[in-house]
C-alpha cells in the first residue's frame, strides 16, 4: 500500500510529495538536533531514498553536512530556513522532517532517541500550562 503525503516549507518555495508508508518515525533529542530544530527534539521520518517527488524548489534547498560527524546533516530552504527533506549522505535514506508535512503521515512517533541528551527543560515543558493561542 502506498500513500502520497504532501509537504511544503514555510515560504512555499519548496514543495514535494513523499510516498508512504514511512518505515520509521523517531523523535531525536540529541544536542545536534536541538541545534538544527531550535527546539527540544527533531521529529524525523525515514523511508528509502527513492520515495520523494519534488514539485518545486529543489534548487532552493541546501544540505549541510556536519564535519566530523558520521551521518548528521541539516537540510533547509535557502529562502525561509525551514527544514526540508534530504537524502542521507550514504544515499540510502530519505529523511523527512515531520513538521514539513501538510498531510497526516499515517504513522506516529515510535521512539524517543538520544534521550540521554534531552534538553534540561524538556520534562518541565510537558506539564506547562496550555493555551489555545497567545497567553492572555
Ligand atoms: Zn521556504
Ligand atoms: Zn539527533
Amino acid at each position: 500500500m502506498s500513500n502520497k503525503v504532501n509537504g511544503s516549507c514555510l515560504c512555499g518555495e519548496v514543495t514535494c510529495d513523499v510516498s508512504g508508508p514511512f518505515d520509521r518515525f523517531y523523535q531525536c533529542h540529541c544536542d545536534r538536533c536541538q541545534k538544527k530544530s531550535g527546539s527540544a527534539f527533531a521529529s524525523l521520518l525515514f523511508t528509502s531514498y527513492d520515495k520523494i517527488v519534488w514539485l518545486s524548489g529543489e534548487k532552493s534547498t541546501k544540505r549541510f553536512d556536519l564535519p566530523n560527524a558520521e551521518r548528521f546533516s541539516n537540510a533547509f530552504c535557502t529562502h525561509c530556513g525551514s527544514q526540508v527533506p534530504y537524502i542521507s549522505r550514504d544515499g540510502k535514506f530519505l529523511v523527512t522532517p515531520a513538521g514539513f508535512l501538510n498531510d497526516d503521515p499515517q504513522i506516529v512517533p515510535q521512539a524517543n532517541i538520544f534521550i540521554g541528551e534531552k534538553a534540561c527543560w524538556y520534562e518541565a515543558g510537558q506539564s506547562a500550562t496550555n493555551f489555545e493561542r497567545y497567553p492572555t
